[in-house]
């Protein structure tokens, strides 16, 4: 077993880390260099995303299937219920469970025809996430995380639409929530506190995407209803051509926006690694927060 649990304190940070399934060779050998090299930094969890669907089935499996046997990782497996029959689901929770899944993230989904295209159910499917999770709990076994949007879901009325959605998958057994990106804590607490002023009273733990390439980010959070506040272009500013400047910044951007989220009484973040070692690493050493050996070296000097 490559990660040697530590012991921690309540006012230390849980972080847990959110992976996507391989599409080509190269790809594959840059996820599993990234699992190895974050497995280091002792995570709550890893996460493995499933296209919706079950259009990455077979790769979310196999991920999830050696971060479980092989590495020993506390892994849990993203399951959509879009385009997918009641049966069609139970298969493939019946095959999560064989590979030894016990922690489901279980989502909605987006249509095949792309995110925009109007929602339609399954006639024979789950019609949401909330049904999906207390069919889950039926089927029993599973910790279950469910998703969460401090700016709303870009389908729904509004917030408090949003957050009626999130109560009904709590009511129905979710074990927590992790939210969709943001970089505003403001928002997010707002959020937090009318959550909570809803009844819901399962963790919600902040999704943090550190910013590989803030033209890229934009493109993708306007997608996925998360705003790119206006500071963020200030901090990039004139570091298109200076890689290692920009890494840089980024890296002491999400670990700011952590550090406050900790002030906040926030010790819980999920983190995007989008594959890729050298910006969550930098975020957390920043943050003082080293690999297990070298934390244990230290302990010991
Ligand atoms: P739900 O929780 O069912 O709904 C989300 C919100 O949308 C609700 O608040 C509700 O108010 C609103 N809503 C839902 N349906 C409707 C409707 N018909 N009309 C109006 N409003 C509606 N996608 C993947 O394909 N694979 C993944 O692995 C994956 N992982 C994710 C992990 C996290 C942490 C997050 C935040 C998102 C992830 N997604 C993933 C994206 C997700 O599938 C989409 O955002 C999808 O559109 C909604 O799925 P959900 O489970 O959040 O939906």
């Amino acid at each position: 077993n490559p990660v040697a649990k530590a012991p921690r304190s309540e006012s230390a940070l849980r972080v847990s880390f959110e992976f996507f399934p391989p599409k080509s060779p190269d790809m594959e050998q840059q996820l599993w260099q990234t699992v190895c090299e974050l497995a280091r930094y002792n995570p709550d969890f890893v996460s493995v995303t499933y296209g919706a669907g079950g259009t990455t089935k077979a790769p979310t499996f196999s991920t999830v299937e050696r971060m479980i046997g092989e590495m020993r990782l506390p892994t849990a497996s993203h399951l959509t219920c879009v385009d997918a029959d009641k049966a069609e689901t139970h298969q493939v929770i019946a095959d999560l469970r064989k590979l030894g899944v016990r922690h489901i993230v279980a989502l909605r989904g987006d249509p095949a025809s792309g995110i925009g295209t109007a929602y339609q159910p399954h006639p024979q499917g789950y019609a949401n996430a909330a049904e999906l999770v207390a069919g889950l709990k039926e089927i029993g076994g599973f910790e279950i995380s469910v998703s969460a949007y401090p700016e709303k879901h870009p389908e729904s009325a509004d917030v408090s639409a949003d957050i009626a959605m999130l109560k009904r998958k709590a009511d129905a057994g979710a074990d927590r929530a992790l939210t969709q990106f943001f970089f505003d804590n403001d928002v997010f607490e707002r959020y937090l506190d009318q959550v909570r002023a809803a009844g819901i009273t399962i963790p919600v733990i902040p999704g943090i995407m550190p910013i590989q390439n803030l033209t890229q980010l934009k493109r993708f959070a306007s997608r996925c209803g998360s705003t790119v506040p206006a500071f963020l272009d200030a901090r990039f500013e004139g570091l298109d051509d200076k890689p290692e400047d920009r890494a840089k910044v980024a890296a002491d951007v999400a670990a700011e926006q952590i550090e406050d989220l900790m002030r906040r009484g926030i010790f819980d973040v999920h983190l995007y690694t989008m594959n890729r070692t050298p910006l969550v690493a930098g975020v957390l050493h920043r943050l003082g927060i080293l690999p297990v050996e070298a934390a244990q070296a230290g302990a010991a000097a």
